[in-house]
């Protein structure tokens, strides 16, 4: 569904990303971890075209990140993303938020995006809040809106970079349900979180990057059951937040 075939990104002169490779298949659910200025955000966004990259290629469902002949925007409009600081457009009610893209880039008609929000804020337990504005929300209330959002582009693949790590702590479990549930759909997945217990609970497989590279990328159980084959950066980093 994604491939990432040795990337390398450049801002201006600082080398981002290092001969980054990666695969990630239909319905598996990746995390990615390291430590802050790693390249984490950077490799995500170069998976929905939000960064372009200098060398190497991504692949998504078939269309190439650095194919001239692939329009972005159909890219970028089937790869849900959800960012760690909401992006929900303030001007506009919860429904609206969600009926807006489906509109304009899908092209669907009002009644069946209005239809589809409210399935979605349903399923995320907001259904009681359609008619609200995001500031009347909290934090973790806002960030479901943004995964329904994500949601109603009926997108292949969910990429997540670090979506609880601005929340009140007491927040962070409503939004994660959310995602285990999505994950336990079969949704493919790449996150970006430090979110441990995530990772355990669903993760398929674990990324650690550090310094702009992929150190590290294999099964969770091997991820976590396995200290002594993990490098010396992932368990200085692990011993930190585990
Ligand atoms: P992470 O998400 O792992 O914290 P980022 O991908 O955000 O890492 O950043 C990786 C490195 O690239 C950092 O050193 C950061 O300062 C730098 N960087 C990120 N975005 C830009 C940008 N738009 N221009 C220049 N440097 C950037
Ligand atoms: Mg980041």
């Amino acid at each position: 569904m994604i491939d990432i075939n040795n990337v390398s990104k450049w801002y201006g002169n600082f080398q981002v990303l290092t001969d980054c490779s990666t695969q990630i298949h239909k319905g598996e659910v990746v995390v990615v971890c390291g430590p802050s200025g790693s390249g984490k955000s950077t490799l995500i966004k170069c998976v929905n075209a939000l960064e372009p990259i200098q060398r190497g290629d991504i692949v998504v469902d078939g269309m190439s990140v650095t194919d001239p002949k692939v329009n972005l925007n159909t890219l970028r409009s089937r790869v849900g993303m959800v960012f760690q600081h909401f992006e929900l457009f303030p001007h506009l009610t919860i429904t609206e938020n969600l009926t807006l893209p489906q509109t304009k880039i899908l092209k669907r008609e009002d009644g069946e995006a209005r239809s589809k929000a409210a399935s979605l804020l349903e399923r995320v337990g907001l259904a009681a809040h359609a008619h609200k504005f995001p500031a009347q929300l909290s934090g973790g209330q806002q960030q479901r809106v943004a995964i329904a959002r994500a949601l109603a582009m009926d997108p292949i693949a969910m990429l997540f970079d670090e979506p609880t790590s601005a929340l009140d702590p007491e927040m962070v479990n409503e939004v994660l349900d959310v995602m285990v549930q999505l994950a336990r759909e079969g949704m493919t997945m790449m996150c970006v979180t430090h979110e441990m217990g995530f990772a355990r609970k669903v993760a398929h497989r674990v990324i650690f990057m550090d310094q702009g590279t992929i150190v590290e990328d294999c099964a969770k159980e091997e991820f976590f059951g396995n200290p002594q084959a993990r490098s010396d950066r992932a368990q200085q980093f692990l011993s930190k937040i585990l």
